[in-house]
């Protein structure tokens, strides 16, 4: 974690410092005000893990939601028990942790309209070269993550993305959590 994270930071730091997997979920919740089960669990444990208290997750997950389909009430009802869940406060009281990179690679792949898992293992590679591009990866970057990707080298592929678009030329870190690339992320842009 790195300390107190305010609400109103998530955007900017969505585009900044959060990997594919995670800038993805922010922005579909963002469009679609909704994220169905393994996005709420891979998003919501990402958000816990870079520092969001329990308070600021309902407030932040209550806010998204009742803009679309759900009013208060349905939060209250529906959704607020999952998320003190993760918190740990429900239920078993398991202080769940975020998930890794080969968890979310390794398991519960997403159907149609879901938006977790990791873009590198999980999306259209095609889509892929697109998101990339309009994220203003080089056109030699794209290739070099494609290359990877077709080598089932996922977490490289990441990787490689992070060192592009934080300008260094060899992380001195070997990336195997969503929650670890956003804190050196912040190590060099924070
Ligand atoms: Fe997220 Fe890990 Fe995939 Fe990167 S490799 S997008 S951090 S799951």
């Amino acid at each position: 974690s790195i300390g107190k994270i305010s609400l109103d930071q998530i955007d900017p730091l969505s585009a900044k410092s959060f990997p594919l997997c995670t800038r993805q979920l922010h922005r579909a919740l963002r469009e679609s005000h909704h994220l169905r089960h393994g996005g709420r669990m891979q998003y919501g444990l990402f958000l816990k893990g870079i520092g969001l208290t329990l308070d600021q997750a309902l407030q932040f997950w209550r806010s998204e939601f009742v803009k679309g389909k759900v009013d208060a009430d349905k939060f209250d009802k529906a959704y607020a028990y999952s998320i003190r869940h993760m918190f740990g406060k429900e239920g078993k009281r398991t202080d769940y942790t975020p998930y890794s990179c080969m968890k979310v690679i390794l398991s519960n792949p997403p159907s149609q309209g879901d938006h977790h898992g990791c873009p590198f293992r999980h999306s259209d590679p095609e889509l892929l070269k697109q998101k990339l591009q309009s994220y203003k990866v080089s056109s030699g970057g794209v290739s070099q993550i494609l290359e990877l990707v077709k080598g089932m080298h996922y977490q490289l592929a990441c990787q490689k993305y992070f060192e592009l678009t934080h300008n260094v030329e060899d992380s001195v870190f070997s990336l195997n959590h969503p929650n670890q690339y956003f804190i050196e992320s912040q190590k060099l842009l924070g």
